[in-house]
């Protein structure tokens, strides 16, 4: 049976999400935003929570965990890189790490630059992936700890994914992603087509992810820096890829 996800906004504009298995009633919360919102989509599936996976050690993807766990008594997967500054860790994954939900198998991808110890969920068979806050709907996550080479290449890893992935990611901020894209970007048929797109589903008070690695493929600037037109654009023609990158990215903080 295939797996099921249940996806609620919290805090300010995160998303939780849970990952279902039906088949044994595992139940993974992917991150842990904040207990009293993960608890609410529980009692909505009627889910009882075994797992929480962690991508990073920020505390809007962590806060929950220590509430979570007393109460459910669930297992904490996070990575190895940052376990120490994770609360409630037992088990501590790294590339190439398996990961099981259940009967579901994850595939650990680690995407440095947001974080140094960022990592990346990829249930290959469901074609889902979490990817916290590396990969965004038209947008990438701000590079805090890593520099912005790891960032590129955390990128074409996850851009490396099947085009038919689900992509989970950690927040709402496609709306703000389209506007600073089409400052890069103005003439993607794609990516206008994908701000009228958003546009309809916030006003309809739906969420915008999630997204497809095709989709993000076609319309996210942050996934094009080796597309030679998009650097024609910016004004640099001929440049190497990681360049290209660092350049939109810089002018994605200053926008
Ligand atoms: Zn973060
Ligand atoms: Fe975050």
């Amino acid at each position: 049976m295939a797996a099921q996800t249940r996806l609620f906004p919290c805090r300010s504009d995160n998303y939780g999400v849970l990952l279902h298995d039906p088949e044994t009633g595992a139940t993974a919360a992917i991150d842990a935003p904040e207990a009293a919102a993960v608890e609410k989509a529980l009692a909505q599936t009627g889910w009882k929570l075994t797992d929480i996976l962690v991508t990073h050690h920020h505390a809007d993807h962590t806060d929950g965990i220590m509430a979570l766990k007393d109460k459910y008594k669930c297992r904490v997967v996070a990575p190895a890189a940052e376990a120490a500054k994770i609360p409630g860790v037992d088990e501590t994954v790294q590339e190439g790490s398996k990961v099981k939900v259940g009967n579901l198998t994850g595939n650990v991808i680690e995407t440095p630059g947001h974080t140094l110890g960022h990592i990346a969920y990829w249930f290959h068979a469901d074609n889902l992936a979490f990817v916290g806050d590396t990969l965004f709907s038209i947008g990438c996550g701000r590079v805090i700890e890593g520099t912005m080479d790891q960032m590129w290449t955390s990128l074409k890893k996850l851009r490396d994914l099947p085009n038919e992935t689900l992509i989970y990611c950690g927040h709402e901020y496609t709306a703000a992603n389209i506007k600073f894209a089409l400052s890069v970007d103005k003439d993607n048929a794609v990516l206008v087509a994908r701000e009228a797109q958003a546009r309809q589903q916030l006003a309809a008070g739906e969420p915008t992810i999630p997204t497809t690695i095709g989709d993000e493929k076609l319309a996210n600037p942050f996934l094009r820096a080796d597309v030679a037109d998009l650097a024609c654009d910016i004004g640099m023609a001929g440049k190497p890829a990681n360049e290209v990158f660092a350049e939109i990215r810089e002018r994605k903080n200053k926008f």
